[in-house]
């Protein structure tokens, strides 16, 4: 098999791992269900068994000296030895599966917040909906506005509202109009969960991915 083709299969390989780990962190449950990928993952296998068939069929069709002997020693190596490929069965498969299983176990230990992705972009959105847009710090006990989905530090937005009662979400680019009021406030808990295991972790000094 050639190395481009070789390559080629593994980015493809890699793309649907990294679609997978979009799709665990955000997506919806049709776009979580695992099979499609272990499913183009099958068909990239057998691919690759083609390949190495073909290359194998014309190493041993190539000494013969007629071209329907060719053709013959061609197509009986390409069948192979009968027995049909299995790419459930193979190495690159059950290591993409596992990968699968990584990836989604440890989307759902981190609740609803975005997974620990090495991804620059993801970085910055968890730096985002972790800080407070007020004081931009780490929030602690965050609530959620209603209207837009938008959370902020309970005590900050509380202040900010008692000091200013025409406030409106202070969130860059926010299309939410309304001034806000203590009735669109609601606690976060999920995000306060998740906030409180993130110093839990940094308390017990684990930096593990
Ligand atoms: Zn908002």
């Amino acid at each position: 098999m050639s190395d481009f083709l070789r390559t080629e299969l593994e980015k493809a390989q890699q793309c649907l791992l990294e679609t997978y780990e979009l799709a665990a962190s955000y997506g919806d449950n049709e776009e979580k269900d695992t099979s499609k990928y272990l499913l183009l993952m099958e068909q990239i296998c057998q691919i690759r068994d083609n390949c190495i068939r073909n290359d194998r069929a014309l190493e041993m069709a190539i000494a013969e000296h007629t071209i329907d002997s060719f053709q013959i020693t061609f197509q009986r190596e390409v069948k192979g030895p009968g027995k049909k490929f299995q790419a459930k069965r193979t190495r690159e498969y059950k290591a993409f599966a596992d990968r699968l299983d990584e990836i989604s176990n440890s989307v759902n230990t981190s609740e609803e917040a975005p997974s620990t992705s090495k991804d620059g972009a993801m970085e910055m959105q968890v730096q985002v909906n972790l800080n407070d847009p007020l004081t931009k710090r780490r929030m602690v006990d965050p609530v959620k506005n209603t209207i837009c989905g938008h959370t902020y530090e309970k005590s900050s937005i509380q202040d900010a509202i008692q000091i200013n009662p025409m406030l409106r979400c202070p969130v860059a680019g926010c299309g939410n109009n309304q001034y806000i009021t203590t009735a669109h406030l609601k606690p976060d808990k999920a995000l306060k969960l998740h906030l409180q295991r993130l110093v839990d972790a940094d308390e017990n000094g684990d930096n593990d991915d």
